[in-house]
């Protein structure tokens, strides 16, 4: 209520505001469409720690193994809302039970952030001006990747700068963190991981934009995360950065031995020129009766967590290398803790309704091939990349080893031999595996953890399952958005507090 009698009170001279920094962003604006705001908090003393041993969930052929990860050990889990965000009160985290949270600033800290120099960024000064009892700041047009999404988030000077932490540096924990920064200038943002790439799962995805369904989401949810990845990565391979951040078009053809019950899959439309395919064309494939043509996008995995990581950096975001056992661990110095630790959250919040699905798939050198191939049954596909060819793969539910499986290599081999004859000249053949983090839908929600009276704020993002890369900054701007939800309920409390 404090807030909104703020908002009213100031509503014109709010509507001036936002105006000018329009303005601001159109001055500023040049770069790309998808470049954020540009906001600089100075010179950065965030450094990320060189990550030792594994991934999670993810392995290459010459990587060292580890075990399968530990079983769910502690309650809670997750509800399956989509979209929805719902605020639950929940009992102690099994792990953490008869442990009191540390309070913020406690001595012994495992991790105490770098103080941030005060340098004074462009935006957050010009666009952001202060006004009496807050500051306004605006998602910027969309963070420049839907325009017209813009949200305004009301920091009143005792939240001026709310802390949050991301766990998990995948694709989502790093999209996840980006999008937070771009909508909130003002918040501290970390992204703490005990793995960065190249030992991810992110890294031994294939990246293709072709989405994976998720039973338990709306269609329409799911196409709009979809349609809001293709746009954010279309822009971004339109530009002079689609090099460096691996982002490419890639057109080709999803093939069906026989015609599929839904000619017209959901995302036809968001994707560029789905067709039938003709006659002639499907002479290439003399085992398949019914094929799609279409031009999609594709990320290189690695150089795109790079770029994220370095987009990051350039807004101020700082990475640490930290295993976190427990998300009341970082109860002490953050406000709002994110949760992006894909297979991870099984062990971590005990989610019984997560799952590893198992992929193994090889990466080639075949630069003469440059149309995608998928069967329809999505087991088998040719995926070219930037440098590499991809070729797929497995999906084993429920496996959690990281070994390569040398029968498996065989099987993929001779199954896109049988799509492309010309792949038996492929050179440099390297086996990498990882774990599909799958759940009916992805876990998108707000909770609040309690312990003895004390809350703590949790947004959750993880359990893309086989379609990660497709529906990443789409889910992260929702994140965010719940992120925004969370500032808002502390400010609320801090203001009940005063009254
Ligand atoms: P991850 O990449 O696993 O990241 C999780 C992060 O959390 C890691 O940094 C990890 O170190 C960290 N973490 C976990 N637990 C903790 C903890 N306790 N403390 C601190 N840090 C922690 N998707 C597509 O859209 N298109 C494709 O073509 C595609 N191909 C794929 C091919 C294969 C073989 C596989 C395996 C997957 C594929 N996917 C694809 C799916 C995609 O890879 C995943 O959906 C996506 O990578 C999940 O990202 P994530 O960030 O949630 O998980």
């Amino acid at each position: 209520m404090a807030i909104l009698r703020q908002l009213q009170k100031h509503s014109e001279h709010n509507q001036l505001l936002v105006r000018e920094e329009k303005r601001q962003y159109i001055l500023l604006g040049t770069a790309g469409p998808h470049e954020p705001p540009r906001v600089h908090r100075g010179n950065l003393q965030g450094k990320k720690l060189s990550a030792g041993g594994e991934g999670h969930g993810s392995s290459s052929a010459n990587a060292r193994l580890p075990g399968s990860p530990g079983r769910g050990a502690s309650a809670g889990g997750g509800l399956c809302p989509g979209t929805n965000s719902s605020f639950i009160s929940r009992g102690t985290p099994s792990q953490a039970l008869g442990e009191r949270p540390r309070r913020r600033g406690a001595a012994g800290s495992p991790l105490r952030p770098p103080t941030a120099p005060a340098t004074r960024s462009v935006l957050s000064h010009s666009a952001s001006p202060r006004f009496p009892g807050g500051r306004l700041f605006q998602a910027g047009p969309g963070a420049f990747s839907s325009p017209g999404a813009s949200l305004l988030w009301l920091c009143t000077p005792e939240m001026a700068a709310p802390k949050v932490a991301v766990v998990g540096a995948g694709v989502i924990g790093l999209s996840t963190a980006l999008c937070i920064a771009e909508t909130c200038p003002s918040c501290s943002v970390m992204v703490l991981s005990d793995q960065f790439s190249p030992n991810t799962t992110s890294d031994v995805a294939a990246g293709m934009l072709i989405p994976h369904t998720y039973p338990g989401t709306p269609i329409h949810v799911q196409k709009q995360w979809f349609k809001e990845t293709f746009t954010y990565l279309f822009a971004i391979s339109n530009s002079a950065e689609a090099s460096e951040a691996g982002i490419h078009l890639v057109s080709g053809w999803q093939v069906f031995k026989n015609t599929p019950k839904e000619e017209l899959p959901f995302w036809s439309d968001v994707v560029l020129g789905f067709r039938p395919m003709s006659e002639a064309e499907l002479q290439k494939f003399p085992q398949h009766r019914f094929g799609q043509a279409f031009t999609t996008l594709k990320c290189d995995c690695p150089p795109y967590l790079l770029w994220l990581e370095k987009r990051l950096k350039a807004t101020g975001v700082q990475m640490y290398t930290r295993k976190v056992a427990d998300l009341w661990e970082l109860h002490s110095e953050y406000n709002i803790v994110v949760n992006c630790t894909g297979i991870g959250a099984h062990q971590l919040v005990g989610d019984e309704k997560l799952f590893p699905v198992r992929g193994q798939v090889l990466k080639v050198h075949a630069p003469w091939v440059k149309n995608f191939i998928r069967d329809g049954d999505g087991l088998t596909y040719i995926y070219p990349g930037i440098h590499r060819v991809t070729l797929g793969g497995t999906r084993e539910k429920e496996s959690w080893s990281l070994s390569p499986d040398p029968g498996a290599t065989k099987g993929i081999f001779d199954r896109c031999c049988s799509l492309e004859p010309s792949l038996r000249g492929a050179q440099d053949i390297k086996v990498k595996v990882g774990l599909r983090p799958s759940r009916q839908c992805v876990r998108l929600q707000r909770e609040v953890l309690s312990q003895g009276g004390v809350k703590l704020l949790v947004v959750h993002n993880y359990g893309h399952g086989a379609g990660g890369f497709s529906v990443h900054r789409g889910t992260a701007k929702e994140a965010a958005r719940l992120v925004g939800e969370c500032i808002a309920a502390l400010q609320g409390s801090s203001s009940r507090a005063k009254l």
